[in-house]
């Protein structure tokens, strides 16, 4: 049994409780992060990969939904390796944080009410069993950003994300990909999407009703860099874009660099994994794996802090 953060203290994991009457399991108020740790075997470091950009959306989150955080970023951040030392975090680590409405009293309000934060770890491998995908687009639309602040991470979105899910697995494909009220693709349940064509990387922008996404942006910083040195845009995307792309792969904290090899029945591309998203992938887990000195800032180590 581990360690959890809960209400300002580290306590053993079955003591990281709340309430069936919380507002934030009845109601969903709250709102969360994830962040990936990722042990490099040489350095025998564990390093958590761009921590203050997750501690800061989550803070943009919860600064979104109008809470005010019963710690500061600083505290928050310290917290976050604390834990993964007192879990004794020597493989790879993905870290909730939880920023939640911490009262038991029956309204649904946001306002004049106890804001909590939890943290707990575990170990996590690859989040798809799949090296590929078979996505569907699905019959759900992704909340609105004016609905249900789609930019931020708030826990009551994810029936959102667990609905288009369940309906995707339960017609046999392997995730979701959302298109947004106008009928332009979003992201898929958690994560985002890029998709390749004629030899450009094109991703939907954060005004198309999706998150705020680290991974994005780290993918986008890193194929724009050298030795990639690609052309990027982001733009919006239709949802017949999808069929006619040469390559699309889906990624988040949790999912990754996730190749795409069909959607809707439809191979893409060749049906196989394409050169891009191979390159980009691997480009990702070198970067995220502490293996690039050029890309370390975006690394906190947990054992050996600079
Ligand atoms: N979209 C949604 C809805 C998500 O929950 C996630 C996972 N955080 C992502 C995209 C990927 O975002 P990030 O790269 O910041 O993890």
């Amino acid at each position: 049994m581990g360690e959890s953060y809960h209400r300002g203290r580290f306590v053993d994991d079955a003591d990281a409780q709340v309430s069936i009457r919380s507002k934030a399991v009845n109601y969903g108020l709250g709102c969360f992060g994830g962040i990936r740790a990722y042990w490099n075997e040489a350095c025998e470091e564990l390093f958590v990969f761009r921590l203050d950009d997750h501690i800061e959306r989550l803070y943009e989150s919860a600064h979104i939904l109008g809470l005010t955080p019963p710690v500061d970023r600083a505290t928050a951040t310290a917290a976050v390796l604390e834990l993964l030392r007192r879990n004794g975090a020597r493989s790879d680590h993905y870290v909730r944080p939880l920023i939640f409405v911490d009262s038991d009293e029956l309204s649904p309000t946001l306002t004049d009410v106890p804001i909590g934060l939890s943290l707990y770890c575990q170990p996590l491998g690859k989040y798809f069993a799949d090296e590929s995908l078979h996505a569907c687009v699905s019959s759900w639309r992704r909340v609105s950003d004016n609905a249900i602040p789609a930019r931020a991470k708030p826990t009551g979105a994810y029936l959102n994300s667990a609905l288009a899910r369940a309906e995707a697995r339960r017609n046999g494909f392997d995730e979701a990909i959302f298109l947004t009220g106008d009928g332009s693709v979003s992201e898929g349940s958690a994560a985002h999407l890029f998709l390749v064509r004629r030899g450009e990387l094109i991703s939907p922008p954060s005004t198309e009703d999706n998150l705020d996404g680290i991974t994005r942006r780290s993918l986008i910083e890193l194929a724009r860099s050298e030795p990639l040195s690609w052309t990027v845009s982001e733009r919006r995307i239709s949802r017949t874009e999808l069929y006619v792309a040469d390559e699309v792969f889906l990624c988040g904290t949790a999912a990754e660099l996730t190749p795409v090899t069909r959607i809707d029945h439809r191979g893409v591309g060749s049906g196989r994994v394409g050169e891009r998203t191979t390159a980009l992938g691997e480009r990702f887990r070198a970067v995220a794996r502490g293996h690039d000195d050029a890309w370390h800032h975006w690394l906190s180590p947990v054992w050996n802090p600079r």
